[in-house]
This record gives structure tokens, C-alpha cells and sequence, in this order.
């Protein structure tokens, strides 16, 4: 078990009531055992009477209290600790992923992965800004993430790019199957009108797809995805266009 394994097994342990407690008695036996044994090596009759009252008292009364309090103030540094990564980990309005923690599951994939990318942004959403109000925009982003990422499922891995705009990647999902999940992303989101006051909000979104075969960085097929997605906006919007690999 690595180090790190061991950590994340022992925090999992503490959480509970009862392992707490048995993680104190098994601190506490320990240090008895290494007072006992000190005082009979470094004492000048060993571990006499006189010497084993100390020898007990002292670990029985410091022990359980040390290693109590430490459990509980590791266990409460490991959950923040745990917040803080989901944080940095997660879009707070949409709970997708981040930009720099996509890029960071991206790069987990290895270089030579093989699958789609889709590039996605909300049209003319600075007009829904300015006609219901920047409050109902931001409900319009989290409706579009959230069929984003339930379109992407099972595998893929989506994440708000920035502003209305979201990036996802399908793992060994050749370009037309995605083109095919991206449709149907598109006409789900065109189909859902938002209730916004008493008025239904339809948005729609515009497309564009890459692939990455291996051969050439994610950066230059999330190029082609940004064309794709400029193509899809210059023919009329709400539509998915695929690369133009080359
Ligand atoms: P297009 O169809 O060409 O994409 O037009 P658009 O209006 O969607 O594009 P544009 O880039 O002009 O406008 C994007 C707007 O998104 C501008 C910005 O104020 C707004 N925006 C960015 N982030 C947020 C956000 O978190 N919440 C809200 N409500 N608006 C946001
Ligand atoms: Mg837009
Ligand atoms: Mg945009």
C-alpha cells in the first residue's frame, strides 16, 4: 500500500464513530507499550513498582487525549481539503468541470487517446441578457450544461469553456457517432422552453466538432472544433457542424 493509499484509507476509516475510537485505544496501547519499554531499558532497576505508575499514568492521560484531538483535526483538514479540490475542480454555477480541470483530465488520457471533441455556445445569448435579465441568462447556462453533460454520457467528459460557452470530450467516440450525440444535444436544448416570469424562453445552441486521432495536440483539434463552431454561427446558428480537418 503506498503512502497516499494508506492516507486516503485511514481518513475514510476515522469518519466513523467507532473506527475513531479504536484508532485512539490502538494509539494509546502503543504508547504504553513504548513507555513500559523505555522506562525498563533506561530506568536503573527497569520497570519496577515504583517506576510502572508513572510509566502507565503518563501515556494513559496524554494518549487518548493527543491522538483524539489529532484525528479530529486531520480528519477536518482532509474535508476541506476535499472541498477545495472539488472547487477547483468544478464550475460553481453549472457543476461541470472546469476549464484547467478538463484540460487536466485531457492531458490523464495520454497523447496518442482517440476521440471527439465539441465545441458549444448559447446564440444570441447576450440578447437573452438583455431581454430577460442577466439572472435568467445564467439559468439558461446551467439548463445547457446540464444537457450537455447528460448528453455526453456514458464517457464523455464536458466542461464550461467560459461564459456561455462549454467544451466536451467523448473518448474513443468516432466524429459521426458525436455528431450524433451533438444533434441530439442541439434539438433537446431548442426544445425546452424555460419558464422565465410568466413567459417560456426557448434558446439554441451552435455546434462545432473536432476528432483526435493522436497524431496531433488537443489544442489544434480544439482549432478545428473553433472553426467548425464559427462555420456553424456564420450558417445561421443553432446547428452542428463537423471539423474541417486538415
Ligand atoms: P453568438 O450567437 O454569436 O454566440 O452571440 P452571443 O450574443 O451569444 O455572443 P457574445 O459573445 O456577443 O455574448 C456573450 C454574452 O455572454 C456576453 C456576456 O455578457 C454574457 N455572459 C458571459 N458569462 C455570463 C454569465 O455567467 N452569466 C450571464 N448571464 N451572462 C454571461
Ligand atoms: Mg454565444
Ligand atoms: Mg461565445
Amino acid at each position: 500500500m503506498v503512502p497516499g493509499d494508506f492516507y486516503g484509507a485511514f481518513m475514510l476509516a476515522i469518519r466513523s464513530k467507532s473506527q475513531k475510537w479504536y484508532f485512539v485505544a490502538s494509539v494509546t496501547m502503543i504508547s504504553l507499550a513504548v513507555s513500559w519499554l523505555v522506562t525498563s531499558l533506561t530506568a536503573p532497576e527497569g520497570l519496577t513498582r515504583a517506576s510502572l505508575v508513572p510509566s502507565t499514568l503518563a501515556p494513559l492521560l496524554i494518549a487518548p487525549l493527543a491522538s483524539y484531538w489529532a484525528a479530529c483535526r486531520l480528519l477536518e483538514i482532509h474535508i476541506l481539503n476535499e472541498k477545495l479540490l472539488h472547487l477547483a475542480a468544478h464550475d460553481q454555477m453549472t457543476s461541470l468541470y472546469s476549464r484547467d480541470h478538463f484540460f487536466r483530465l485531457i492531458a490523464g488520457l495520454g497523447s496518442e487517446f482517440q476521440g471527439s471533441f465539441l465545441l458549444a455556445d448559447i446564440d444570441r445569448f447576450k440578447s437573452i441578457n438583455d431581454t430577460h435579465g442577466h439572472q435568467a441568462g445564467d439559468e439558461v447556462i446551467r439548463f445547457v450544461a446540464s444537457v450537455l453533460k447528460d448528453g455526453v454520457q456514458p464517457g464523455g467528459i464536458a466542461a464550461r469553456f467560459g461564459g456561455e460557452e462549454f467544451v466536451a470530450c467523448l473518448p474513443d467516440v468516432p466524429l459521426t457517432a458525436a455528431a450524433e450525440t451533438a444533434e441530439a444535444i442541439r434539438r433537446t436544448i431548442g426544445a425546452r422552453p424555460l419558464s422565465v416570469g410568466a413567459e417560456g424562453l426557448l434558446c439554441t445552441v451552435s455546434i462545432g466538432l473536432g476528432y483526435h486521432d493522436g497524431s496531433r495536440p488537443v489544442e489544434a483539434v480544439l482549432r478545428d472544433a473553433d472553426e467548425a463552431l464559427y462555420a456553424a454561427k456564420n450558417g445561421g446558428r443553432n446547428q452542428v457542424q463537423p471539423a474541417f480537418t486538415g
